[in-house]
């Protein structure tokens, strides 16, 4: 057996052990072509294969219905927050957004070269501690979209359920949540996530996106910046980040393998509990950054009474091989990211860690 670490990291994050396996037998020599897939012409049907499968596959396990497109594109979800703008925030028109914290923030911040914005609903004089109420959203007449981040991976908070716009196009920054649980895709305009959390390795980000959205982006885009390029060359357009690809359909498969999106919230669901237990049963040793109704299945954000018992829980942890537990500098305290790739037993471990370093520090 490998020395494999329990790994909490943020992103990139904790890929399958067998997805690994897989990739290492696979490596050298990919099906039979006598070379590996980072070797091999993006123009290839075999490669075409890889891409067109990892499309199907993500399509079948998450219920993308077939008006949708399925983009495998680069430059991370931070592209997204500059490429949503420019493609779909029309003259007079305003892209309204729910502030839920710090990668809400970074897509605000990036709008705003664009066009008009506008704060749909905000928890910042909670410090981002929760989801806004869907009945404190107020969506303009004018807006373009509505964006949501679903999963604040800093924070540590999470949507329990999505607004229902109406006649307004819903987008998703779903990087740290995607695949995690079943999500209704039609209640959306475009769901977008960067691969490294749950879905594979860093360097492809994958964009859902309603077809009649992509029709009509101003003609002075630049041509990589544009979603119908991509629609219309099936992510083929320049070449594409090939070895991430085909690790994201090896992801996928292993999905499926363990029984599909629904096995996989309720997979996350069990890890969770055991983390979120150990904090609320320490009486306070412990305490949840997130309200209740907010907290996240993949990010567990926590505090100890000071930050030097916080420091203390960092390395203690690390010496026994836990990986990735300090929080976001901006946020403090801990994390553990609880991605579909964590194995409960890591989350076993962190929790038996956690009750022990509350005995012996109370
Ligand atoms: N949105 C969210 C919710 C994220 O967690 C991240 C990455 N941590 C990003 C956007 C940015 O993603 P990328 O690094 O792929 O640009």
């Amino acid at each position: 057996m490998t020395n494999r670490a329990y790994n909490f990291n943020a992103g990139p994050a904790a890929l399958p052990l067998e997805v690994l396996q897989q990739a290492q037998e696979e490596f050298i020599d990919y099906a039979g072509a006598g070379m590996s897939i980072m070797e091999m012409s993006h123009r290839s049907s075999v490669f075409e294969g890889v891409n067109d499968g990892a499309q199907s596959l993500l399509r079948e396990l998450y219920g993308i219905p077939s008006h949708y497109k399925i983009l495998f594109l680069q430059g991370g979800a931070s592209t997204q927050f500059a490429m949503i703008p420019m493609n779909l925030l029309t003259a007079g028109k305003t892209a309204a957004f729910v502030h839920t914290g710090s990668w809400a923030d970074k897509a605000i911040k990036e709008a705003k070269l664009f066009g008009d914005t506008a704060i749909a609903a905000t928890s910042e004089a909670d410090r981002f501690n929760r989801i806004p109420q869907l009945s404190e959203i107020r969506v303009p007449d004018n807006a373009a979209y509505l964006h949501i981040t679903s999963n604040e991976t800093i924070e540590g908070t999470q949507y329990a359920a999505y607004p229902a716009t109406g006649d307004v196009t819903l987008i998703g920054d779903l990087s740290s949540d995607i695949l995690s649980r079943p999500v209704d895709v039609s209640q959306f305009g475009m769901i977008y996530a960067g691969a490294q959390k749950n879905l594979g390795p860093s360097g492809v980000t994958i964009v859902i996106v309603r077809e009649d959205l992509v029709e009509s982006s101003p003609k002075t885009l630049p041509t990589m910046l544009r979603y119908d390029t991509h629609v219309k060359n099936n992510s083929l357009y320049n070449t594409p980040p090939s070895f991430s690809v085909y690790l994201v359909g090896l992801m996928l498969k292993w999905v499926q393998a363990k029984g599909g999106v629904a096995a996989m919230e309720q997979l996350n669901r069990d890890k969770t509990k055991l983390i979120y237990d150990a904090i609320d049963q320490s009486g306070g040793f412990y305490r949840g950054f997130a309200d209740l109704g907010s907290r996240s299945l993949m990010n567990i954000t926590f505090r100890l009474g000071t930050e030097e018992l916080e420091k203390q829980f960092v390395k203690e942890s690390e010496q026994q091989g836990f990986v990735g537990l300090k929080g976001h500098r901006s946020v403090g305290g801990l994390r553990a990211s609880t991605y579909n790739a964590v194995p409960l037993e890591s989350c076993k471990a962190l929790a038996e860690f956690m009750a022990d370093f509350r005995k012996r520090n109370e």
